[in-house]
Formats: structure tokens, C-alpha cells, sequence
């Protein structure tokens, strides 16, 4: 199947395939480097990004942004996205059916963007690609291959915001670091075998 960044941009603002459409002031396709090396996966959008039309642009990613700096990365040289393109009502968790509707953009966008590495930020991005039985306490920290693409599971920036011991913080930071050796290990030229079936279950 051929896809573009048009067709893709235009499915998603169409999109009505589940009831999260309902009640939203902007669909949040993603964006960033449409030819990263690292694209980041969230859950959905929030309030900011709902009246914006951004992903990850409220508190959760402006924190997403230091964590980027801190392994010398900025925001335009990564894709990031959402595992659902509309915002949950009183940004509640995605419902099972909600994901489903939505993950053939998100295989679109993996398609399109080719990542050699993928960072999931939080349980359930962990879910929806690396599926069900994922645990985001018990699974983050550890690298996936999947399809040629190298997958690590980490906290959600929202959960690092609430963490009050700071030990989520100083996790995510190992995480943060295992990334940027692996980007350093794996060839920027190394083709990318990413295709719609990496996030398929
Ligand atoms: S969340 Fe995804 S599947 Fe549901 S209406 Fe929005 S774009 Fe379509």
C-alpha cells in the first residue's frame, strides 16, 4: 500500500472511526523530522494539544524537551506522535477499541518515518506496540527489536512530573542514556527495515 505524509494528514483530520472525534477542538496527527533516527510514542493528546493541535507541547513535553537536550537531541530532530490522534475526555486512558481504530495511522507514521530507534513513553504506548502483557514498571529499561527497529520502554513524562522520590526520574535517565548509545552504536546509513507490521502484535 502507498502512503504519503498527505494522505496520512488527511485520513486523520477526515478520521471519525471512533467517539474520541466527538468532542475535540484539534486532531494531533504528531510531529517532527519526517526522516528521524528516534521517534517517541505517547499515549494522547492532552489539554494543550487539543487546543493547539500539537503533540506534546503542555508540561509533560516541555519536560520532554529537557530530557531530548539532555542526551543532545532537539525536538527537530525527532518525530514524535501519539498512540491516539484525539484527546480522551478528562485525559483518560484510551480504551482498547479507541487504540485500535487508531493504530493504522500510527503504522503510516512508522512506515513514513522509518525510525532505526523508538523511545514508548509510558504503559500505554508500551501496550498498544510491544502489546497487552507490557508493564511499564516491570518491562522499561530494556531494549525490543522488532521488524529491524530497536524499541525502549520508558515512563511517560506525565508520570515523571507526579514522581515525587524521584526515583521514576533517575529510570527514565538510564533510559534517556541506553538511547543515545544505541543511536551512537547503530550506523545512521543502516537501512531501515521499518514497515506497517512493527507495531502489529
Ligand atoms: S482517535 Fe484516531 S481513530 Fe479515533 S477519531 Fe481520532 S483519529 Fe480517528
Amino acid at each position: 500500500m502507498k502512503v504519503s505524509w498527505d494522505s496520512l494528514n488527511e485520513a486523520v483530520a477526515q478520521c471519525q472511526r471512533c467517539e474520541l472525534c466527538r468532542q475535540i477542538h484539534h486532531k494531533v496527527p504528531g510531529q517532527g523530522n519526517a526522516k528521524a533516527r528516534l521517534m517517541l510514542i505517547g499515549e494522547g493528546p492532552g489539554y494543550e494539544e487539543d487546543k493547539s493541535g500539537l503533540a506534546f507541547v503542555g508540561p509533560a513535553g516541555q519536560l520532554l524537551t529537557k530530557m531530548l537536550a539532555s542526551i543532545q537531541l532537539t525536538r527537530e530532530e525527532v518525530y514524535i506522535c501519539n498512540v491516539v490522534k484525539c484527546r480522551p475526555p478528562a485525559n483518560r486512558v484510551p480504551t482498547p477499541d479507541e487504540m485500535a481504530a487508531c493504530m493504522g495511522y500510527l503504522r503510516m507514521q512508522f512506515a513514513l518515518v522509518r525510525p532505526q530507534v523508538i523511545l514508548l513513553l509510558g504503559a500505554t504506548a508500551g501496550r498498544a506496540v510491544l502489546g497487552e502483557s507490557f508493564r511499564v514498571t516491570r518491562d522499561r529499561g530494556r531494549f525490543v527489536i522488532k521488524n529491524g527497529v530497536w524499541m525502549m520502554p520508558t515512563y511517560h513524562p506525565s508520570a515523571l512530573l507526579r514522581d515525587e522520590t524521584g526515583q521514576k526520574k533517575r529510570e527514565a535517565w538510564q533510559d534517556l542514556l541506553a538511547v543515545k548509545a544505541k543511536l551512537a552504536e547503530v550506523p545512521a546509513g543502516e537501512s531501515r527495515r521499518v514497515s506497517y507490521g512493527v507495531c502489529d502484535q
